[in-house]
């Protein structure tokens, strides 16, 4: 393992540990790759939890479906989704197969079953048949994540061309809305929606302007659907990571001289690794959280929310 990897083998989630300590702060050297950006060469390596997350048994026999599920946050939920016993399906773009290659063998490492989905979510259609393929090969759906997103920074609104607009649109709220719609007629009471929207929905940086709407737009969707489903016992929930190490950030969603600081301005003092951010995930999904519903789960080191 290199020595610049935030991999860690000392301890579990489960140790106590000093938050602040817990992973160091880094200081990534500026770097550059097209979006949507792949894991395997990002510097340093972010932690998805290959080699600490723990599970115990918390999602025994669920079958989740985790867009964007091949790096970062989503591939952190993966893992530790089949660590506490799921089926997990990913959807991801084609371009990102290495990643999406690598989340499957550690989920099958855990013993379970992964299935993966490769296409375009701003596809109307694609956004259908990721549920319906997910269904027949888990054999169902118990857990609906919505994760994958778009993001790319940009210095004034005059820059934001219309296409960027609309595939940021189309990706971040868009997609939510029709892959959610479609996996409804799937999901039994006992079922979570999960949607991960941002520390950006309420402190917009100005850089991103079109992204940081969506994710606001993510908080009325969670705490309004939410309502509509709960007595159908189908519970909805939003997850808001603060500066989290993913692909997303030197892959166009921060300024490339920006990256050697990132993360480091809030309370705790560092950037966060994806795996930080899973355990939410694992709450909002498991039936420990069955009070829980239209809630707003913050994994931001400390950034004070509404
Ligand atoms: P990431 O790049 O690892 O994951 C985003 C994924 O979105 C990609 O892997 C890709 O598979 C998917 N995606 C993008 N465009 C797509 C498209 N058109 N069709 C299908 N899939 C597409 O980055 P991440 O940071 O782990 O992002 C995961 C979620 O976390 C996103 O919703 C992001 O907005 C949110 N988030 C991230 C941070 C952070 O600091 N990293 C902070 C707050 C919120
Ligand atoms: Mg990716």
């Amino acid at each position: 393992m290199a020595g610049d990897d935030t991999d860690t083998t000392s301890s579990d989630q489960l140790t106590s540990q000093d938050p602040v300590s817990r992973y160091p702060s880094i200081s990534p050297p500026e770097q550059e790759q097209d979006a949507p950006g792949l894991q395997a060469t990002v510097t340093p390596k972010p932690d998805i939890g290959e080699l600490s997350y723990r599970g115990t048994g918390r999602l025994q026999g669920r079958r989740a479906l985790v867009s964007g599920g091949d790096s970062g946050i989503g591939a952190a939920v993966a893992v530790a989704f089949a660590r506490e016993g799921a089926d997990v399906a990913i959807t991801y773009l084609p371009a990102e197969e290495e990643d999406a290659a690598t989340v499957a063998r550690i989920v099958t490492e855990a013993g379970r079953r992964a299935v993966q989905i490769p296409g375009d979510l701003t596809d109307p259609q694609f956004c259908t048949e990721v549920v319906e393929r997910a269904v027949a090969e888990l054999g169902g759906l118990d857990v609906l994540v919505n994760n994958a997103a778009k993001q790319v920074a940009t210095q004034s609104l005059e820059e934001i061309t219309d296409e960027q607009l609309e595939q940021t649109f189309q990706t971040n709220i868009l997609a939510m809305f029709r892959v959610t719609r479609a996996a409804l007629k799937h999901l039994a009471p006992g079922s979570a929606v999960i949607n991960t929207t941002s520390v950006q929905a309420y402190e917009p940086s100005p850089t991103l302007l079109d992204y940081a709407t969506t994710k606001a737009a993510i908080n009325a969707f969670t705490k309004g659907l939410a309502q509509q489903l709960a007595s159908r016992g189908i519970r909805v929930n939003a997850v808001a990571p603060g500066p989290i190490w993913t692909p997303l950030q030197p892959s166009g969603g921060t300024p490339t001289e920006d990256l050697p600081e990132f993360g480091q301005s809030v309370p705790l003092g560092r950037a966060g690794q994806p795996t930080e951010v899973a355990p939410a995930y694992v709450f909002l999904a498991s039936s420990e959280s069955s009070y829980v519903l239209g809630e707003t789960l913050n994994v931001n080191g400390g950034s004070p929310t509404p």
